[in-house]
């Protein structure tokens, strides 16, 4: 996927005819599409154009991909455990709280910070993935619950 500019992938995008888009000399000039942007993985200029794509494409793009979900998708109880973040402040102190949670077996059990995140002394830590919340409520002898 390596190409050295990345153009908005909307076929609709000089069509905005926005003065930055204008290009060619006089008597030859033009509107031309905009370099793509951070929208939709790379691939468009604005949400906009990304919008815009959609409509025309994206239930072909499913279809030749062969990717139509036509069943609801399922998340059964066992793999149905998330962390979960709590932040209280309460006469001037503030309190961060997590849990290790599965709505499905009505379990909500208060854990550490060190246990909740990946990477704990990140000044933002990543929650643990639900595969790793799965193999914490493991550890902690939660799965047998009901
Ligand atoms: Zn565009």
């Amino acid at each position: 996927m390596a190409r050295d500019t990345k153009w908005c992938q909307n076929p609709k995008c000089p069509e905005k005819k926005l003065s930055n888009q204008i290009r060619g000399v006089k008597g030859k000039k033009y509107y031309q599409s905009n370099k793509a942007n951070g929208y939709g993985c790379g691939n468009f200029c604005t949400l906009g154009c990304q919008t815009e794509w959609d409509n025309l494409f994206m239930d072909r793009a499913i279809d030749a991909l062969g990717v139509r979900i036509t069943e609801p998708v399922k998340v059964n109880m066992e793999n149905a455990w998330l962390i979960e973040y709590d932040y209280t402040c309460n006469a001037g102190e503030s309190r961060d709280r997590y849990y290790l949670t599965n709505k499905l077996y009505n379990v909500k059990h208060p854990i550490t910070i060190q246990q909740a995140t990946i990477n704990p002394a990140e000044d933002y830590p990543s929650h643990k993935t639900s595969a790793q919340a799965k193999e914490l409520a493991q550890q902690l002898g939660l799965t047998h619950q009901q």
